[in-house]
């Protein structure tokens, strides 16, 4: 019997899982993302550590599509590109809000920062960002929800979007 182990996952740029097993499974790997194009890793850009995919424990199955993709690189502690690129593009939402101040807009943009990761602070960003989501009008929570919510911390997900 094996030990446990951490195969690598093959995730795109903008954060899609393409292959939660790719050593076990390297059939499945996909050099480009078929839902977005972007180029597939599997591994940190900056420090080249396998991004750690699906857990094998022997005699137990995990169902598929468990797996999320993770925030942070576990040996550097970089940001992989597809929180950088969901933040980038959440503040330019935030920008583009009609009805926020300028004041409120960088509150907005500095609590995003705050709900990617799991942190003192990450209590007090997602009650910041509700109050400024109702402010700003219909349809921003969606909005948001819809780039970043798989992408966020636990925590955050439970006050934010449960
Ligand atoms: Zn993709
Ligand atoms: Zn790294």
């Amino acid at each position: 019997m094996k030990d446990s182990w951490y195969d690598t996952a093959q995730i795109c740029l903008n954060g899609h899982v393409i292959n939660e097993k790719s050593v076990e499974l390297p059939e499945r790997n996909k050099k480009f993302c078929d839902q977005c194009g972007a180029v597939s890793v599997t591994a940190c850009q900056k420090c080249n550590a396998p991004i750690p995919g699906y857990y094998h424990e022997p005699d137990l199955i995990r169902p598929e599509a468990t797996y999320v993709a993770p925030a942070f690189c576990h040996q550097c502690g970089v940001a992989y590109s597809w929180i950088e690129s969901r933040l980038q593009a959440s503040r330019e939402i935030a920008r583009e809000l009609e009805g926020l101040t300028d004041e409120e807009k960088e509150t907005l943009i500095q609590s995003l920062d705050d709900i990617v990761k799991d942190t003192p602070k990450t209590t007090i960003a997602c009650l910041r960002l509700k109050k400024l989501f109702d402010k700003a009008g219909k349809g921003t929570d969606e909005m948001f929800r819809e780039i970043l919510r798989d992408f966020i911390s636990t925590t955050a997900r439970k006050l934010l979007w449960p």
